[in-house]
């Protein structure tokens, strides 16, 4: 799939299947979409871009590196909260913003609530994150937004990607690349991924 990259190591499928697992309790389910995000967004920006920059060492100096461009991450609430922890730990010095869409059950269309984008966003490398890409519709309406602030580099990074989604995001976006672990069968008639792992909101802040 153009654009669509599926991160096939072991270490990612174990921690998805844990994920998965609906006998997995939320602090465990917590940790370990943490520690997945980490693996997903160490590959979607393994592009970076870098400049050289000279390190001394104890020793002498050699030839180092720092990375060309600031790192902000967009979570989009709530589930996108979930994923931002392993963000950090990779980038510590990535900035964080938030868009607040939740899904109309009816309609299942996007309907923002809240934004809080960091200032000069438009200069730096752009992660958008949301566990689950379903109709597409949060994803494609956080990109638009964004990209009506000027924000130029973009990427998406999520767990479980359904077809649609990604379908919906190609369409719109065609040249943002999507970073998942599976992308999975179908959605089915309330708009959950199949087989999915449920509502990641639910099982992060143990609210079902
Ligand atoms: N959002 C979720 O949390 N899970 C799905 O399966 C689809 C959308």
């Amino acid at each position: 799939m153009t654009g669509v990259t599926v991160v096939d190591h072991p270490l990612v499928a174990r921690h998805l299947s844990v994920l998965r697992d609906k006998a997995t309790p939320s602090g465990d389910f917590r940790r370990r979409l943490s520690d997945i995000s980490m693996l997903l967004l160490f590959e979607a920006l393994h592009d970076l871009r870098v400049r050289e920059d000279a390190i001394e060492t104890p020793l002498e100096t050699t030839g180092g590196m720092r990375l060309s461009d600031e790192i902000v991450i967009i979570a989009i609430l709530r589930a996108g909260l979930g994923m931002t922890d392993g963000a950090l730990r990779l980038i510590p010095e990535a900035r964080v913003g938030h868009l607040g869409l939740y899904r109309d059950e009816e309609s299942l269309q996007p309907v923002g609530y809240y934004e809080s984008v960091p200032r000069h966003a438009t200069d730096a490398e752009v992660i958008v994150v949301d566990p689950m890409l379903a109709t597409g519709g949060s994803a494609v309406s956080a990109l638009d937004r964004l990209k009506e602030d000027g924000v130029g580099r973009l990427r998406f990074v999520c767990l479980v990607a359904a077809p649609e989604g990604i379908a919906a995001v190609r369409e719109r976006h065609p040249e943002v690349p999507i970073v998942c672990a599976a992308v999975d069968r179908e959605l089915d008639e309330r708009g959950y991924i199949r087989p999915g792992l449920g509502d990641a909101g639910d099982r992060i802040f143990g609210t079902d």
